[in-house]
């Protein structure tokens, strides 16, 4: 079974989806979506030979290499016009890599009905992308697994116009104010916390430095207020 990381980027993949998982490494999200009957097929992609080995070795321990293509292939070059696919995957990567695979493909001409994306760092780098394209947010989650927190972005083909507060905090996530949302924005804070003991002890207390670290820190407490 996936971790709840995995499990929260599978369900917002839609039934019967047309699914390319971009950096599927192990294939496990396609692995478990096909054995759900989710979707009947996918298309895996990777970039790394290591990952594209264990994608099959994995499909193949399942008996699944028959519903599934692994494709050596940077970004959403693994995916064809022909393939139809209408739902990508790319989770687990930083939100700048997610960002300048979608960019790659936007240049290459080529636009999905839903991206179910889950960066692990920069997510308003993701969030920003999605807004000054031809692409909104439609719904986000946010799970947690040990000291870690994920965000899961879906986006479909559409425009919207978020504000600074939605692209840094996401819209849905600020709106929601989960306790899981509360508690990744608390760690922040005790993080910019210490970045403000650190520039105080270095007599820095008085720099631009130290005022924009104070302006997010203000920030995210009006946010989690
Ligand atoms: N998606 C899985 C998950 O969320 O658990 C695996 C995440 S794994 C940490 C990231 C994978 O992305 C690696 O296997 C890496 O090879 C792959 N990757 C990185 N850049 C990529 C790119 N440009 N195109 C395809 N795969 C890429």
């Amino acid at each position: 079974h996936l971790s709840p990381r995995l499990k929260a980027v599978a369900d917002f993949v839609p039934l019967n989806a047309r699914l390319a998982d971009i950096g599927s490494d192990h294939a496990y999200l396609p692995v478990h979506l096909l054995l759900n009957d989710t979707i009947n097929h996918a298309i895996v992609g990777e970039v790394a030979k290591g990952p594209r080995d264990n994608a099959y070795h994995e499909l193949k321990k399942r008996h699944l290499l028959g519903r599934a293509d692994v494709r050596l292939a940077d970004g959403l070059a693994a995916i064809n016009d022909k393939d139809n696919v209408d739902t990508v995957v790319i989770a687990g990567m930083g939100g700048i890599l997610i960002g300048d695979i979608l960019k790659a493909g936007k240049q290459q001409g080529q636009a999905f009905k839903t991206l179910v994306l889950q960066p692990n760092t920069d997510e308003s780098v993701v969030r920003g992308w999605l807004n000054t394209q031809q692409y909104q947010i439609i719904d986000e989650a946010i799970v947690q697994e040990a000291s870690h927190f994920y965000e899961i972005i879906v986006a479909t083909i559409g425009t919207q116009h978020l504000s600074d507060l939605d692209v840094v905090f996401g819209p849905y996530l600020r709106a929601e104010k989960t306790a899981t949302f509360v508690a990744k924005w608390q760690k922040e804070s005790a993080r910019i916390a210490l970045i403000f003991d650190h520039l105080k002890a270095a007599g820095k207390s008085d720099t631009d430095t130290y005022r924009q670290w104070q302006l997010r820190y203000d920030q995210i407490q009006a946010v989690i207020a």
